[in-house]
């Protein structure tokens, strides 16, 4: 009778384990294929690190920032973040110093070159977004020209605006021109309806600034931080950079980020910062 008791206990024990395991499993499975194809848009090598806090801690400072691009490919449709530096660079021979000097900026391939890597042409890119429209986060978007522009309502009204048309900054607006199919929104949207890809707005560097949270089959919790932070040393002390749009904003921001980040337990990645480019698999390979 023990015998018989002990074999039954046994049994049953295989059994849970097996319903457990088959639950692990199922919950696996139902996270989408995401793959995360990191690309360069170009080097921006910062004259004048100054710019990145309101007081002088860089002052005589100066540093190398990445400035990447990805394309995020989801069972139902492929999304580009951000856009690198404008296209123009890559047939000039030296890096270019614009008006100001405290930027040296260059890039080497074109968006179209790059995304062959991948067998994608720009027209296979279902939505554009940007982390936000500065002149190294919206470089080559007018190639991207068939896509669907997921932009803060905000922001588009900034960039669209004549203020930015008829000053100095005209540029910024001519990177943007050519995209038509224009989806504003208010807040955070969730791209494929499924919660694995959410633009989580994120303003104060510009008005309709913006992160991007991807849920990954493998690397789990992922957040792209945009220009929330440039450095480590930003996100450690809260700094934010002379030239935001508004301070507390960003700092209100950086609060709802960071309690975001401890709440999905995310891996963070801070797209300027060299150190986190060169943790990312390059296209053709790409992070899942
Ligand atoms: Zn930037």
């Amino acid at each position: 009778m023990k015998k018989i008791i002990s074999i039954l206990i046994v049994t049953v024990a295989l059994f849970s384990c097996k319903e457990v395991k088959k639950e692990v499993a199922s919950e696996e499975t139902t996270k989408p294929e995401i793959k995360l194809y990191t690309f360069s848009g170009g080097t921006v090598m910062v004259n004048n690190l100054e710019l990145f806090s309101q007081d002088t801690t860089y002052q005589g400072q100066s540093k190398e920032f990445a400035d990447p691009y990805y394309v995020i490919s989801h069972p139902k449709g492929t999304l580009m973040w951000d856009a690198g530096l404008p296209e123009g660079l890559v047939a000039a021979p030296e890096p270019i110093t614009p008006p100001g000097g405290a930027f040296t900026i260059s890039r080497k391939d074109s968006v179209n070159k790059q995304l062959k890597l991948i067998g994608m042409t720009p027209d296979d890119i279902n939505y554009l977004a940007l982390s936000h429209t500065h002149f190294d986060h919206s470089g080559h978007a007018n190639a991207i020209s068939n896509a669907t522009w997921l932009v803060q309502d905000v922001e588009y009204d900034m960039i669209t605006s004549d203020e930015i048309r008829n000053s100095e900054n005209a540029g910024l607006y001519e990177a943007i021109k050519s995209l038509k199919n224009v989806k504003k929104l208010n807040g955070d949207f969730d791209v494929f309806g499924d919660g694995s890809v959410i633009i989580k707005s994120m303003p104060g560097h510009t008005p309709g600034h913006q992160v991007l949270f991807l849920d990954m089959p493998e690397n789990g919790p992922t957040l792209l931080t945009g220009d929330l932070y440039h450095l480590y040393e930003n996100r450690e002390h809260r700094r934010v950079p002379s030239f935001n749009f508004d301070v507390a904003q960003t700092l209100s921001s950086m609060d709802s980020f960071e309690a975001f980040a401890k709440e999905k337990n995310a891996k963070v990645y801070l797209q300027h910062q060299k150190e986190d480019f060169n943790k990312m698999p390059k296209a053709p390979k790409y992070l899942k």
